[in-house]
Parts: structure tokens; sequence; C-alpha cells
């Protein structure tokens, strides 16, 4: 019973290296999608816009996505972007 876990640990302990790598590469593939997702940053506020958002009225900073969740933005509740 215990030799059966421990065979069950070498398969797995071989198998999840290839799948976290896979892993990884979907993540990849997600933030590069992300990566050109044109978003808006004001000067005081903590949050990012999609364009023509009403809190985009005093001041708007042309960003990424990315960008601006790398600087700690976050997604505005009002313009969902
Ligand atoms: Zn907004």
């Amino acid at each position: 019973m215990y030799k059966r876990i421990l065979y069950l640990f070498l398969v797995f302990g071989f198998l999840l290296p290839a799948a976290s790598g896979v892993q990884g590469r979907a993540v990849a593939y997600t933030a590069t999608q992300q990566k050109d997702t044109v978003v808006y940053i004001t000067k005081t506020g903590a949050k990012y816009h999609r364009t023509g958002c009403r809190y985009l009225s005093r001041s708007q900073i042309k960003t990424t996505k990315k960008e601006a969740v790398k600087n700690g933005y976050g997604a505005c509740k009002v313009c969902g972007p």
C-alpha cells in the first residue's frame, strides 16, 4: 500500500513540472493578450478606466492595463475595464 503511494508521488513528481510549465505558458499568453489593452488613469485616482468613463472628466492619462496593474491601480467599478 505505502509502496503504491510512493510510486504515485514519484509519478506526479515527474508530471507536475511539465504541467506547471504548460500553465506558465498559458499565463504568459494571457499576459500578452492584456498587454495592449489601452486604459486610462487619472492624476489623483487609484483606478484605471475605459475611455469615456465619467471619472476621466478631469484628467486622463493613457496607459495599458498591464502597466496600470503593475503600478498598483485597480479596475474602476463604474466602467469595468
Ligand atoms: Zn471608470
